[in-house]
């Protein structure tokens, strides 16, 4: 199962990492950090494959993509 997780305090939700994510499964939370910005958020796990495309894409390095150990 994918895991990706977020250093949401640093996310200004400029929307980069969710516009690059190839399966949609990204998109703005509802609430706001403590910037003041809708942070980006995972909303859909089950679709995402672990490519870290968003992570590369952030330019604010506030995503980290774990993978499971390979088999
Ligand atoms: S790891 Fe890939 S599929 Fe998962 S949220 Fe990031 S860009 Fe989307
Ligand atoms: S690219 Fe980074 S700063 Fe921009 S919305 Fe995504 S997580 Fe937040």
């Amino acid at each position: 199962m994918a895991k990706v997780s977020f250093l949401e305090e640093r996310c200004k939700g400029c929307g980069l990492c969710i516009a690059f994510c190839p399966k949609n499964c990204l998109a703005l939370a509802g609430h706001l950090n403590t910037q003041g910005y809708h942070p980006a958020t995972l909303v859909d796990e089950g679709s995402c494959i672990s490519c870290a495309i968003c992570a590369r894409m952030c330019p604010d390095v506030v995503i980290e993509v774990e993978k499971e150990a390979r088999r």
